[in-house]
């Protein structure tokens, strides 16, 4: 008999909730965490202004009525240290932590075909079997620093947002340099330039930011809203992002020209991202229309930031509004107007070399005392490469997803039998609101094994017909959109020499959970399912 019925791979949302809904069907269950604590993302990434871009009632786990009446968040969107509490508090209300085992990094994951099981090896060389294994890695958790030479010389410290040093770091008269201008990079540099003699920004691509008119949450605001959380997290299953957003329901091109700047305006007024996004219809399907949107928010830009020239420098123009990541923020553009901050444009002079005393790009030298990368993710599937995971005869998974990862509604691939993913390629993972998403893609994981059990199936797995199908829907959808129009991690190309592939799908949480509630109902269609009684 296997050590255990399921090895969890990770502790943060995805693994917290796993070793929780696992345990709660009576399986027994321990998750491997490589950090010194639990909470994944929130463990990680501590540097100055990480905050959560969803809201934080949308944010958190739903499966808990109690939990979520009893949770209080302070502000609309949570800092990083509250949602690391809140994680925390789960783990101690569900005592989950004696089946959470820190510290160690699983390095091999084999499938043994003789005992149907997972022989799963951690770094501490121990060696532990399953029947189940449950990749809870994380999207956005394999953190990328460009080769840059001469980085080794560098006589002051660099610091990657990824693994931000948990005392803190003090940036006081220091001449700070940064790299990266995606969504964490917009967050830190107002926090750097608030205290730093001076902080030089090297762009590539600039990016479009929308306020998030951060607040308080105010008491009566929050009772009144908890009197229908049920009903929300309803609305927020059937939704198209994982959150409930009121748009105008027609395209923008059909609308009256002021109609439409005063929409906007409107949701620029109240801030975030999904609802700026979600105004109008064709926003994210049409380049005419996305160009509507992307002049209101060059606008926008030229109004706050004072310098034409810095003001033109910041204004996307080489891809869709929404194609990136897009990022939220109250005070990145206005941060341009102060003494303190410069912005160098890596496109018209690239980046060079590091030397002892700073950074050059083909035409200047800039004298630094502090670098920080905020340089992004080997999104998806990027954690899982780095752990040899063999599955049926031997076969490695990074050789099967040498083309591009891919899974059975981002949950499953063929040849790796009782291996889950949660948030894997296929799925809606980071073009929703993951809080949800991992829900129900753990529901429904806890729900595929309860059914073997409940049928005498020892083994699912899905086959390749299936992963074909589902994969040739991803890419449909997504190519009916503007978003492989884009250079962006979504589609690999941070990552020199992943292939170009866009593996989230975009059809749609609501949709997605009917379409693996219906595969459920048929008996799990599209995985072949085996075991003693499967002749039955
Ligand atoms: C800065 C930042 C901001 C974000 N903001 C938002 C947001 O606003 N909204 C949103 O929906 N999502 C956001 N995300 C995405 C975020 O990653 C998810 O929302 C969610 O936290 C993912 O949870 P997870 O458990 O799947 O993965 P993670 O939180 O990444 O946890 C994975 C864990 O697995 C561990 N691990 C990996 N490999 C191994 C191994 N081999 N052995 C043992 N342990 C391993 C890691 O150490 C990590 O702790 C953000 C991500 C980042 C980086």
């Amino acid at each position: 008999m296997a050590d255990l019925d399921a090895v969890v791979i990770g502790a943060g949302f995805a693994g917290i909730y796993a070793v929780h809904a696992l345990r709660s069907s009576g399986l027994r269950v321990r998750a491997f965490e490589a950090g010194g604590g639990i909470g994944g993302t929130w463990f990680w990434n501590r540097y100055p202004g990480a905050r959560c871009d969803v809201e934080s009632k949308d944010y958190s786990f739903s499966f808990s009525p109690e939990l979520e009446q009893e949770w209080s968040w302070s502000e609309r969107y949570p800092a990083q240290p509250e949602i690391l509490r809140y994680l925390g508090h789960v783990a101690d209300r569900f005592g989950l932590w004696p089946d959470i085992q820190l510290n160690t990094r699983v390095t091999r994951a084999a499938w043994r075909e003789d005992a149907a099981e997972w022989a799963v090896t951690t770094d501490d060389g121990a060696v532990v079997s399953a029947r189940f294994l449950i990749s809870a890695v994380g999207c956005l958790s394999a953190y990328q620093v460009p080769s840059l030479p001469g980085l080794d010389q560098f006589a002051g410290p660099w610091y990657h947002t990824a693994r931000w040093p948990a005392e803190g770091v003090d940036f006081t008269a220091k001449r700070v340099g940064l790299i990266g201008t995606g969504s964490t990079g917009i967050q830190i540099a107002p926090e750097i330039a608030a205290v730093a003699e001076q902080l030089t920004v090297f762009q590539r691509t600039p990016n479009f930011a929308v306020p998030n008119r951060n607040r308080p949450w105010e008491p009566e605001d929050e009772r009144a809203f908890k009197s229908r959380y049920r009903q929300y997290r309803k609305e927020a299953r059937e939704s198209f992002l994982g959150v409930p957003i009121t748009g105008t329901g027609r395209p923008v091109l059909d609308e009256p020209p002021e109609e439409v700047q005063r929409t906007f305006a409107e949701r620029w007024r109240a801030g975030g991202g999904m609802p700026f996004l979600g105004a109008y219809t064709d926003l994210l399907t049409d380049q005419a229309a996305n160009d509507v949107i992307a002049e209101f928010m060059r606008d926008r830009i030229k109004e706050i930031v004072h310098d034409p020239a810095t003001a033109e420098l910041l204004c996307p123009r080489t891809f869709p509004v929404g194609s990136k990541r897009l990022c939220q923020s109250d005070d990145y553009y206005a941060m341009y107007n102060r003494p303190n901050v410069r912005l160098v444009d890596l496109r018209s002079t690239p980046l060079h070399s590091v030397s002892a005393g700073g950074l050059s790009t083909a035409t200047a030298f800039y004298e630094l005392d502090a670098l920080v990368f905020a340089t992004g993710f080997d999104a998806i599937s990027g954690a899982l490469a780095q752990i040899d995971v063999r599955g049926a005869s031997g076969v490695a998974l990074a050789g099967r997803w040498a083309a591009g990862p891919r899974a059975y509604l981002g949950l499953a691939t063929p040849g790796f039998p009782n291996m889950f993913i949660v948030t894997g390629p296929g799925s809606p993972s980071v073009l929703s609101n993951m809080a949800l998403s991992i829900e129900q893609h753990v529901e429904w994981i806890a729900g595929c094994i309860g059914y073997l059990d409940a049928h005498g199936y020892a083994t699912a797995e899905a086959t390749a017909a299936a992963e074909d199908a589902w994969m040739a829907h991803v890419t449909e959808v997504a190519y009916s959109t503007l978003f492989p129009k884009a250079d962006s991690w979504y589609i690999g190309a941070n990552i020199p020499g992943k292939p170009r592939v866009f593996t989230t799908y975009v059809g749609g949480v609501g949709p997605y959970g009917e379409k693996c509630d219906q595969v459920a109902a048929a008996g799990y269609e599209g995985f072949a399912l085996d075991g003693p009684l499967a002749a039955k």
